[in-house]
């Protein structure tokens, strides 16, 4: 999951990476507090996890798509292959089937990290 909270000297941005369902999760880790050193002042302060917000993955949203659209080529070329190139319109639903497959589990899972996002920001800890 990543998680940015707010730099307490220069109010930049400071971003780290934990694997936690939920904020009351991540205190049975980590404790209530997260040490967090900012990248951009060098300042190392104490943030409660209530300061603290999960935010989308754009790199790895951007690598499930790249992903699925590598899958989605080799699909169509290697069952491409098969079909042979013509204007035959079966051939033309084939590959609107085959293109449909990735770009719906691309759907499904970016539609999970939202969800995994906003169940994190969800729980507070006491
Ligand atoms: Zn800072």
């Amino acid at each position: 999951m990543k998680i940015k909270t707010r730099c307490s000297t220069c109010k930049e941005d400071i971003v780290f990476f934990k694997k936690a369902r939920d904020r009351a999760h991540l205190a049975k880790k980590i404790g209530k507090k997260v040490e967090l050193k900012c990248t951009h002042c060098n300042k190392t302060a104490h943030y409660h996890l209530n300061d603290v917000k999960a935010v989308k993955n754009s790199t790895y949203l951007l690598t499930l798509l790249g992903i699925m659209m590598a899958a989605t080529v080799i699909l169509v070329l290697t069952i491409g292959k098969y079909l042979g190139i013509t204007t035959n319109h079966y051939v033309i639903v084939d590959i609107a089937i085959i293109v449909t497959v990735p770009f719906t589990i691309y759907l499904g899972l970016t539609s999970t990290h939202r969800q995994k996002v906003s169940e994190f920001n969800a729980f507070w800890v006491d």
